[in-house]
């Protein structure tokens, strides 16, 4: 039996829920046909543990980059570290950044600030793309985006926003994330946003340990429950989960420039 492989985009591997537990959690999603995962850091000291993670040859990626609540932290030494750290191997994304108006956790002039730099310093010397987190705050997101050139590309992770929203983003050549909530009762506009948006935009992610989809809600998330939103996903989109695997798949492997794209499914004896 071909099981799907799936590349699951948007990862806190480096979280401390996964601390116990690491090396198992990786297992199940191998098992689940999770083939690579993208581990994101939001502020110094994760986005370390995330190089740490990172291993190419295990489907083991990094971001580094500050994220919105630690905006106040940003400066010029957290600056050279994150330039130091985006050299490093496997390091293939620059996030995540963006503005989150919801907790506001820092100033929003400092999450401005933050995000702009970031923004600057990934597109003109690091040419990585980004991931990029909004809440509450997606007419701000997008107009900074558009103010800038789009360089390598990017993700609006754990998209959110509304079809017209989404076809702003895209429009403006990004790509958008979905994961967990799509598996949720109240999905709110985002399988109407999953039918709209054309399927070479469209990324898989768990964000875990936050955002567990059904029916493991109120639990830790694991890449493993990948699985769970590509299924919901094929059902709102009408496609065959394996099809949809390997386009998103496809998509994330050229945005990530990781190689080896999935031309030939490998089998998987179960
Ligand atoms: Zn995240």
């Amino acid at each position: 039996m071909s099981m799907p492989e799936l590349f699951e985009t948007h990862c806190h591997l480096n979280h401390r829920d996964f601390a116990s537990d690491l090396p198992e959690a990786l297992f199940r999603a191998r098992r689940a046909g999770v083939r690579e995962h993208l581990v994101i850091g939001w502020d110094l000291e994760s986005s370390r543990r995330a190089v740490e993670l990172a291993d190419p040859d295990q489907g083991l990626f990094a971001a580094v980059g500050i994220h919105p609540h630690h905006a106040s932290e940003w400066s010029a030494e957290v600056r050279d570290e994150l330039v130091d750290l985006a050299g490093s191997p496997g390091v293939v994304a620059f996030g995540e950044i963006g503005l989150d108006f919801y907790r506001n956790l820092s100033p929003r002039e400092a999450q401005f600030r933050a995000f702009e730099e970031q923004l600057t310093l990934a597109r003109e010397r690091l040419n990585l793309p980004l991931i990029i987190h909004t809440r509450e705050s997606m007419a701000d997101t997008l107009d900074v985006l558009s103010g800038v050139p789009l360089g390598a590309g990017g993700v609006l992770h754990c998209w959110s926003g509304s079809c017209q929203e989404a076809e702003r983003a895209v429009d403006l050549g990004w790509h958008l994330g979905i994961g967990g909530v799509i598996t949720y009762k109240n999905p709110g506009s985002l399988p109407d946003v999953a039918r709209a948006t054309s399927l070479d935009r469209i990324l898989l992610e768990t964000d875990c340990p936050y955002l567990t989809p059904m029916p493991y809600r109120g639990k830790r998330n694991e890449p493993s429950y990948l699985a769970l939103v590509l299924g919901r996903l094929a059902k709102v989109l009408d496609r065959s989960e394996s099809d949809l695997a390997v386009q998103t798949r496809t998509n994330a492997v050229r945005l990530f420039n990781t190689g080896s794209e999935p031309a030939n499914k490998i089998s998987t004896s179960v």
